[in-house]
């Protein structure tokens, strides 16, 4: 229902949070959050009020990180719970994802993945994003989703992170909104403008089948062709 996203300088646990609460008049059943500081990518996830995830955190909310995910659920595939709570990982737990929209085809992907002896952790239809983008791991984030969105059908906005590279995030987009943004230091990503105008007022709204690499100090937008694209950069004159 709701991302939003931070890689760059000066990111703490607590602007995640504070960037959830943003989107919270959009609805949501659970809450969650990913982030890296180093080699390793760390969940937390709690069915309920934003509230909730905010306190079973209150430990770590001044903590610095390099990159983090964070995600409201609306639930539509598997039961409102912690653990079908997003950000989703695969059984290595290497990458870590948020997802908005439907997988329709994501039973399908399932199957195979459980074929080939994948374990899932949730009864998601998420999940399956996180399974096949870390069996398709090919060491580069950004080319493993590119190739791999072309295997989900529905509609999805998603964000990506691997733990061997907390200096970048993936986000694309199929039929759910996705706005990104860099004021120099850091990268935000979001589902709407609403979380991005404390860090930018200049933002670009990705459209179906553009993929972005975000970094500390800018982002590139492709198209599925790997064919870098020029966007308008809107300027957001109104106030929150
Ligand atoms: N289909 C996903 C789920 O049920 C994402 C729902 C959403 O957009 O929040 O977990």
């Amino acid at each position: 229902c709701g991302i939003v996203g931070f890689v760059g300088k000066e990111i703490k646990i607590e602007d995640l949070i504070t960037g959830l609460k943003k989107l919270e008049y959009r609805g949501y059943d659970s809450a969650g959050i990913a982030y890296n500081n180093g080699s390793k990518i760390e969940i937390e996830k709690k069915e309920g009020k934003i509230e909730v995830l905010e306190q079973h955190l209150h430990e770590i909310m001044k903590k610095d990180i390099k990159s983090g995910l964070a995600h409201t659920r609306w639930a539509t595939h598997g039961a409102v719970s912690d653990i079908n709570s997003h950000p989703h990982s695969g059984q290595k737990d290497e990458i870590a994802i948020v997802h908005n929209g439907i997988i329709e085809n994501y039973q399908e992907l399932k199957d195979e993945l459980q074929k080939s002896g994948v374990k899932f952790k949730s009864e998601t239809d998420t999940e399956v994003i996180a399974q096949v983008l870390e069996r398709e791991y090919n060491g580069d984030l950004f080319d493993t989703v590119r190739k791999a969105v072309k295997l989900f059908e529905g509609a999805y906005a998603i964000g990506v992170m691997h733990k061997d590279d907390p200096n970048t995030i993936i986000a694309a987009r199929k039929g759910s909104p996705m706005v990104i943004a860099n004021n120099g230091k850091v990268s935000i990503l979001a589902s709407d403008v609403t979380p991005i105008l404390k860090y930018s007022r200049k933002v670009v709204f990705l459209d179906d089948g553009e993929i972005v690499r975000l970094k500390p100090d800018g982002y590139k937008i492709y198209n599925l062709e790997n064919e870098e694209i020029q966007k308008e950069i809107i300027d957001i004159t109104w106030d929150e």
